[in-house]
């Protein structure tokens, strides 16, 4: 059975009804090894259009429980990508300064620039994840963030950015697979933490709070994927196809050269 990558709007997201393992019509990443590497040849070529063209840019979230492969999505997807039109902004609890603003005032500051793509390894949506399942403000509080967040997407688009944003959808067999292969291996250790394990506790209510984003900010403007992520060459061709489309979808063009070059001769 096929299953949706976009949900239709409004509709409720039940992430038990999603199967983290499908794979499309793919068996083995040896089968899309090619139009893997084709997909990140065309990102390759779209940024440097983006970039030259300058009159739009690409806001990339990527939200997931951890080690659900968000880091080896912008490894995989944009590494190879030009480092000068491509930002990678990670965000941690906000500092001191950040929590004295209005909390999408240090995401708004990081939003890319015309011509450019930014990729946001979490998010906005932190402040109703993280802080939802551990009510680190007042319930009144962040349940208004819902809307807030649709209306700072919206005003985003409005001004040029398109918005791409992946849920990397992993089960907790999966999760608990990725820690001990991180445990297993010395140079991995650095990956991982103590609070992983916390949070891996806390996975159900996790779980509803993000059945809450993914139904609630699922907008026609900004549009939720959510993405298997059980196999990672799965989820690469999946985010960079989603990409690929997006930026196909601009009009843009080479700027015009400053006049006709034609009778230029370079000389020895
Ligand atoms: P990592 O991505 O593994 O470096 O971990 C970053 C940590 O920062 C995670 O535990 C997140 O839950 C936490 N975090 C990110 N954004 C927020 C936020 N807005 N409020 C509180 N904690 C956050
Ligand atoms: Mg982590």
């Amino acid at each position: 059975m096929s299953q949706p990558l976009i949900v239709p709007i409004g509709e409720k997201v039940k992430l038990a009804d999603f199967d983290p393992s499908y794979k499309g019509k793919y068996k083995r990443k040896r089968d899309v090894q090619g139009k893997l590497r084709k997909t990140i040849n065309k990102i390759i070529e779209l940024q440097e259009l983006l970039y030259s063209d300058s009159n739009n840019s690409l806001l990339i979230v990527l939200q997931a429980m951890d080690a659900g492969g968000k880091d080896g999505t912008i490894k995989h997807v944009m590494g190879a990508v030009n480092p000068q039109g491509c930002d990678v902004k990670n965000f941690k609890a906000p500092s001191v300064e950040e929590a004295a603003h209005d909390f999408l005032w240090r995401y708004h500051f990081a939003a890319p620039r015309k011509g450019k793509i930014v990729i946001f390894n979490r998010s906005y949506y932190e402040d109703v994840l993280v802080v939802r399942v551990h009510n680190l403000v007042q319930k009144t509080v962040w349940s208004k963030r819902y809307n807030q967040i649709n209306n700072f997407e919206k005003m985003l688009v409005e001004n040029g950015t398109t918005i791409l944003k992946f849920y990397l959808h992993i089960s907790k067999d999966e999760q608990k697979k990725r820690f001990e292969d991180r445990l297993n291996r010395t140079n991995k250790h650095w990956k991982f933490s103590d609070a992983d394990l916390r949070e891996r506790q806390y996975w159900d209510q996790y779980m509803e709070a993000f059945e809450v984003v993914l139904s609630k900010c699922n907008t026609k403007v900004a549009p939720w994927h959510i993405v298997p992520a059980n196999n990672k060459w799965y989820r690469d061709l999946v985010i960079g196809k989603a990409i690929v489309k997006a930026l196909e979808g601009l009009d843009m063009k080479y700027p015009e050269p400053e006049r006709d070059f034609s009778d230029i001769e370079i000389k020895d």
